[in-house]
C-alpha cells in the first residue's frame, strides 16, 4: 500500500524528523477559505507517483490569487494517467542543498538496503546510471531494528565530502538517517524515501517530499498507524501501478496470483519460447510447479520453457472462482499453455473440473481465446468429478477438445508437463503465423 506524500510525511514527523508545516488538503479552491495561509507556499498534487515536479504536479505560490490559479489548473492535469483529487498545501522551505535518502528492501535477498547521495532532488536511477560515485549504498545484513551510530556516521561522512554545504548538519543528518529507519522497521514498510531531504538556508534537515509504502501482507499489524494518519484500514487502498492488470484483477476476485514476466501487458514475447501460465491447487504446488516446468524445459527443451505466474486458489475454492482463474490466464496475451493440477485435500475435484468447464464453454460461446490446457486430478469427489467429465466431453466436445486431464494417478505431473509443453510446441508450429 502507497501512502500520499502528506501521509508519509505525517508518520516520518511522528519518528521526529522534520517536515514542512502541512497548512491544508484541499479538493476544491473553495475550501480555502477555511484556512489562513501565510505565504509563500508549496503546492502539491497528491497522486501515488513520483515524478510530479517535471509534470507539473509541484508549484509555489506567493499570495492567495496565485495559489487559487495554480490549484484550479492543477486539478485538471492527470499525472502520468492519474487524476489530482488533492492538493496538499504546506510551508515552502528555502532550499540550499537536495540530498536523496531511502531504506527499502533489496527485492532478491531481502536484505535492507539504505541509500544515501548529496544529489537529491532528481531522479536518483539517472544519477546511480551517470555518477555511481554519488551514491553511498549500505547492505544491513542483519534485520537490526535500530540503525548502529556508525553505520549513520559513515553515510554523514560521505554527504558531507560530496557537498560541503553540509558541513554544521552532521547530528541532523545522522539522526534523521536514523529515524528513517526505525520508521522502516516499525511501520513495516517496502521503502521509506526522502527525494528531496533539503539543507534549509538556516541549515535545518527538511524532508520536503516523502514516499512510504507499506507491505500488504502486514498490513493487519499496522491498523493503529493507519488509523492515526487517517486511513480506514479496511479499506485497503493499493497502489495500482506498483500491480501488473492481472494481479489487480486477481486481487479483486479474491485470490493470490503474481505475474513472473515483467510489465506482462506490453511483453514481448520470444518467437522460438513457450509460455506456460500455471493454475495449481495450493501456493506450495504453485511454487514447485513453477520449478518444474522450468526443470522440464530445461531438460527436454533446450531451456525455450517459460512460466508465466504464481497464483493460489486457497482451499475450497468456489466454481466461479475456479473458472476466473482459468479466464485470468486465457485472457493473459503471453499464455501458449496452461498447467493445472489438483490433489484433492480441502478442495473438490468435481468443483474443480466444473468450474473450468464452465470457463471454456463460456469462452467457446463468446468466442474468447481458448488455450490448450494439460493437468491431472486426485483426490476429494474424484468420482464425481470423473462422471462430470465425461458427460461434459460427450454433451459438448467443441470447447473442451483441447482440454487434457488426467483422472487419478495414471501419471506422475512431470509427464503431464512434458506432454503439455510437447503439444504446446505443436499447437504453436502449427498455427506460428497466426500468433
Ligand atoms: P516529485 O517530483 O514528485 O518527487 O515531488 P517533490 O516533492 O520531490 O518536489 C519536486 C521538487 O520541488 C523538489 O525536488 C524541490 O526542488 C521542489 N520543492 C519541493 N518542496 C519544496 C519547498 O518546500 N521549497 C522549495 N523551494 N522547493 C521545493
Ligand atoms: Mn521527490
Amino acid at each position: 500500500m502507497r501512502l500520499y506524500e502528506y501521509e508519509a510525511k505525517q508518520i516520518f514527523g511522528k519518528f521526529g524528523m522534520r517536515i514542512p508545516q502541512q497548512i491544508a488538503i484541499v479538493e476544491n479552491i473553495e475550501q480555502l477559505d477555511d484556512f489562513s495561509i501565510s505565504f509563500p507556499i508549496m503546492i502539491k498534487a497528491m497522486v501515488l507517483i513520483g515524478g510530479r515536479g517535471k509534470a507539473g504536479g509541484i508549484k509555489k505560490a506567493k499570495n492567495i490569487d496565485e495559489t487559487k490559479t495554480i490549484i484550479s489548473e492543477m486539478l485538471k492535469l492527470s499525472i502520468h494517467g492519474y487524476s489530482i483529487e488533492k492538493i496538499l498545501l504546506e510551508e515552502a522551505v528555502n532550499i540550499s542543498s537536495e540530498i536523496y535518502l531511502s531504506v527499502t528492501t533489496d527485492p532478491a535477498t531481502f536484505d535492507i538496503v539504505i541509500v544515501a547521495s548529496a544529489s537529491g532532488g532528481v531522479d536518483i536511477e539517472e544519477v546511480a546510471r551517470q555518477n555511481p560515485e554519488k551514491i553511498w549504498k549500505k547492505i544491513i545484513l542483519e534485520n537490526v531494528k535500530e540503525l548502529p551510530g556508525i553505520i549513520a556516521d559513515e553515510a554523514v561522512e560521505f554527504l558531507v565530502k560530496s557537498d560541503s554545504n553540509l558541513m554544521g548538519s552532521e547530528n541532523q543528518l545522522k539522526t534523521t538517517i536514523q529515524s528513517l529507519y526505525s520508521a522502516f522497521q516499525t511501520v513495516e514498510a517496502k521503502i521509506c524515501e526522502i527525494n528531496p531531504l533539503i539543507v534549509s538556508e538556516d541549515k535545518n534537515i527538511i524532508a520536503a517530499d516523502a514516499k512510504v509504502v507499506l507491505d500488504d501482507n502486514s498490513l493487519y499489524r499496522q491498523e493503529p498507524l493507519l488509523k492515526s494518519i487517517g486511513i480506514d484500514p479496511r479499506s485497503k487502498r493499493h497502489d495500482i501501478s506498483e500491480q501488473t492488470i492481472f494481479e489487480d484483477k486477481a486481487y479483486r476476485i479474491g485470490f493470490p496470483y503474481l505475474d513472473l514476466l515483467d510489465e506482462p501487458e506490453k511483453f514481448e514475447k520470444e518467437k522460438d519460447k513457450l509460455y506456460v501460465g500455471l493454475v495449481p491447487g495450493g501456493a506450495g504446488y504453485g511454487i514447485f510447479s513453477i520449478d518444474e516446468v522450468v526443470n522440464v524445459g530445461n531438460r527436454y527443451f533446450n531451456g525455450k520453457v517459460v512460466p508465466i505466474n504464481f497464483m493460489d486458489s486457497g482451499g475450497g475454492p468456489s466454481l466461479s472462482k475456479v473458472a476466473d482463474m482459468f479466464h485470468l490466464l486465457m485472457d493473459h496475451p503471453a499464455t501458449d499453455l496452461i498447467i493445472t493440477s489438483r490433489f484433492g485435500g480441502i478442495s473438490s475435484c468435481d468443483i474443480f473440473i466444473r468450474g473450468l468447464i464452465m470457463s471454456l464453454r463460456d469462452r467457446y460461446t463468446k468466442r474468447k481465446r481458448m488455450i490448450p490446457i494439460f493437468g491431472r486430478m486426485v483426490g476429494t469427489d474424484l468420482a464425481a468429478a470423473r462422471e462430470y467429465f465425461e458427460k461434459a466431453k460427450r454433451e459438448t466436445p467443441e470447447p473442451l477438445k483441447d482440454l487434457h486431464i488426467v483422472v487419478g494417478n495414471k501419471k506422475i505431473m512431470a509427464d503431464v508437463i512434458k506432454d503439455g509443453i510437447e503439444y504446446g510446441f505443436k499447437i504453436k508450429s502449427q498455427d506460428g503465423i497466426k500468433r
